[in-house]
């Protein structure tokens, strides 16, 4: 729609009135006067209290602010305009997620000085007088001046050897002139034609589908169900190339940013330049160069984490959402949304193709493949001469490891015959540090964080315990705060640092690397980590989660699993989906080349329906199960959750709101309230936090039941209250 949406209040059209969305968490669009009509999604600036706010005009004014009341909005410069589609798309995620829609724009704004008119750089070149007055300095500066590049003061002064007053008496003597420098160079174009791979048949089928499927240029969702090392990359790279030929957009989603190096490179190598990034730790010029460009369609690839979703793509024709099933697809804080969700959203609002590509789908994903919502293109081999890794489980209840040691008698021999042969292992254990608990042995204290109720780890190598929750960190301390004995406290369990010490102890000549997302190793550090491992720098890989996504290691011919029983048994509705995907993707790591691949999973549950899945390499069984089990409870996705959970620091207040909002539920057919009940956390950054959770059949509106209900309580100013729609994490 490119009509101007609003009308004059008055007949005299002086009075034309617009509704203006402010990026802020205000509880909806305010009316403002402007001197001409602009249509939806035009950006303005809007006096706030005693400021200047950025506003995206929303629609029609309501007229409910009184004529002398109303403030007047101004068009930025040029008329920029967000996309009518991208205004829907927030509303549709504010409504969705119960969220404030200021909150979403805030999202799709985040871009400092995004508007700001290019500020051009100066540079200087040679100018056409050449100065009476020559020195030797003068002489090396105009010489390195002749190839009519263009400098910096501080560039001349430093290659040409002179100080840079020199340079500046050049320019005033007309020696050399003022030019203007370009401030990026254009993004470059990623060619669909560049390097095709060469498709097995199974991809060709595939990638004839996907092509099919973008240039249709309809809402589509298709689920690219291929195991791992299939190709799944290579194969939607033809769908990327189809959008690329029908001159439209693209967006890709992967779930970690630590993932984008390699994927970067392998783009590269595909369509000859790389794509355009978009993710948290961007810096802000390269941010608002991004953002522009995909405004303007320059940027025709984006890669990006979750926040990739709210930008203005003034022409998307498919998205990608690699490894679909990932957790850290969910944001848990601010505006608590899906991004796989909100992407089949967007997908359908944008009209055009999206595709979820996993070997392990998430449950949702995978019934709506089945029950026929969504397409699916299956991969069922990997790629060449490559096949699927063998998998035995080790049983910890007969196979005992040492007291106070990781690796069982089978998985060292393992690892002996894989470094005699030349090849790489990776072990992994999803807990970051030394050990997950510190523990007095004469008193029994258990060291725990003030502010969170959860036990410091010890991260031996910066001698730190550490909260994991809240970032609080303290030197390890010789005694024991509680009984003041020296040298009682002691370590309990294992950390990926713990076993790296004892794998050390038995290999001391392998070379070990540490990957694990911390505070206290950065994401640089795990990256070198990942490089290292990819350039054969590194024989044995020791990580948590994330060394399990994605890589492709061709060496690497032996994975163990310290311990898979980790997470199998909070009793969340999603622990043993997300116990089988994590495995699964570990596993999915070994022999992805011609050598074929050796997993050992470490369990005192070989019995377990995830292990047996494992084991036996069945996993559409698995699912079956998995699905079977859900249905009969309900739970997603064949009933909807609304998490609600209400955080305070004062203990008595939280309590209080949650009885106060407990006892204020509308009672409504197929809906059911649980709770409040404290949540695992109980203390979490010095916050005291309840939940209460909401059980819905699927027909029912959960939305409008949150609605109706959170309007009759009134939440204390000390309570804050978040509602986390389809949540998958209880804590
Ligand atoms: P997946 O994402 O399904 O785990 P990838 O796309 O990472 O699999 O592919 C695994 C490996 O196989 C990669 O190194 C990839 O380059 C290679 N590969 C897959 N398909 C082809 C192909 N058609 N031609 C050449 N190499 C391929
Ligand atoms: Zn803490």
């Amino acid at each position: 729609m490119n009509e101007p949406l609003l009308k004059p209040l008055n007949d005299d059209n002086v009075n034309l009135r617009a509704s203006v969305l402010l990026p802020y968490p205000l509880a909806g669009a305010y009316d403002y006067r402007i001197d001409e009509p602009l249509p939806r999604g035009a950006l303005v600036v809007a006096p706030l209290g005693t400021r200047d706010s950025l506003g995206v005009v929303w629609g029609e004014a309501d007229g409910t602010i009184s004529h002398e009341r109303v403030k007047r909005a101004e068009p930025l410069a040029g008329s920029p305009r967000l996309p009518e589609s991208l205004c829907d798309f927030i509303d549709w995620t504010a409504k969705y997620t119960l969220t404030p829609p200021g909150l979403v724009l805030a999202m799709a704004l985040r871009v400092r000085d995004a508007f700001e008119p290019e500020r051009p750089r100066i540079g200087y070149a040679r100018g056409e007088i050449t100065p009476a007055r020559m020195t030797g300095a003068r002489r090396r500066v105009l010489a390195l001046a002749e190839d009519s590049l263009a400098r910096s003061i501080a560039s001349f002064a430093e290659e040409a050897n002179v100080t840079p007053a020199v340079v500046r008496g050049l320019i005033e003597a007309g020696g050399l002139k003022e030019v203007e420098l370009p401030e990026y160079l254009p993004l470059a174009c990623p060619d669909p034609g560049f390097a095709p791979a060469e498709l097995n048949a199974e991809q060709e089928q595939a990638a004839r589908e996907l092509r099919a499927r973008v240039a249709a240029n309809e809402f589509s969702v298709t689920l690219l169900d291929g195991v791992t090392g299939s190709g799944k990359t290579e194969t939607y790279f033809e769908a990327v190339a189809e959008a690329l030929r029908q001159n439209r957009q693209v967006l890709i989603l992967l779930p970690e940013i630590a993932l984008t190096v390699q994927f970067l490179d392998r783009f590269a190598d595909r369509f000859g330049c790389r794509p355009a990034e978009w993710h948290s730790d961007l810096g802000p010029k390269e941010r608002r160069r991004v953002w522009r460009a995909v405004l303007s369609g320059e940027a025709r690839v984006v890669v990006g984490a979750r926040s990739a979703l709210f930008l203005p793509f003034a022409s998307l024709g498919l998205v990608i959402v690699d490894e679909e099933h990932e957790q850290a697809y969910k944001q848990e804080e601010g505006v608590i949304y899906h991004a796989r969700d909100m992407a089949v959203v967007r997908s359908r609002i944008e009209t055009c193709a999206i595709v979820l590509a996993s070997a392990t789908p998430s449950l949702e994903t995978y019934s709506n493949a089945a029950n026929g919502r969504y397409h699916r293109l299956k991969l069922p081999r990997r790629h060449g001469a490559a096949v699927m890794p063998e998998i035995r489980l080790i049983d910890l209840r007969t196979t005992r490891a040492e007291p106070g040691t990781w690796l069982s008698q089978p998985l060292r021999e393992a690892l002996a015959v894989t470094l005699g042969s030349g090849e790489q292992a990776m072990l992994f254990l999803n807990r970051r540090g030394y050990a997950p608990l510190t523990l007095c042995e004469a008193c029994g204290h258990k060291m725990i964080c003030r502010q969170c109720s959860a036990w410091l780890v010890e991260h031996r190598y910066h001698r730190k315990l550490a909260c994991h929750h809240c970032g609080f960190e303290m030197p390890a301390p010789l005694a024991c705060p509680e009984c003041k004995a020296e040298k009682t406290l002691v370590a309990c369990g294992p950390g990926v640092e713990r076993v790296a010490e004892e794998f050390a102890g038995i290999f001391p000549d392998a070379r070990v690397a540490i990957a694990s997302s911390d505070t206290l190793h950065g994401p640089l550090e795990t990256q070198a980590a990942i490089r290292a491992m990819a350039k054969r720098d590194t024989d044995v890989l020791i990580g948590t989660q994330i060394v399990a996504k994605g890589h492709h290691f061709p060496q690497l011919t032996l994975v163990g699993v310290i311990d898979a029983d980790l997470g199998g048994s909070d009793g969340d509705l999603r622990a043993r989906e997300r116990t089988f995907q994590l495995l699964h993707q570990v596993a999915g790591r070994a022999g992805r080349a011609e050598k074929p691949g050796l997993v050992l999973i470490q369990t005192r549950n070989p019995d377990d329906v995830v292990m047996r899945a494992l084991a036996g390499g069945d996993r559409d069984a698995f699912y079956a199960q998995e699905i079977a089990a859900r249905k009969r409870v309900a739970a997603p996705p064949f009933g909807r959750l609304a998490g609600i959970i209400l955080s305070s620091h004062d203990g008595e207040a939280v309590r209080e709101t949650g009885r106060t909002l407990a006892r204020a539920a509308p009672a409504a057919h197929g809906v059911k309230v649980w709770g409040p009940t404290p949540a695992f956390y109980q203390l979490l950054r010095g916050r005291t936090r309840e939940r209460l959770l909401v059980q819905a059949e699927r027909s029912v509106d959960v939305q409008a039941y949150l609605r109706a209900w959170l309007t009759r309580v009134k939440i204390p100013h000390a309570v804050r209250l978040t509602v986390d729609i389809d949540p998958v994490s209880f804590f």
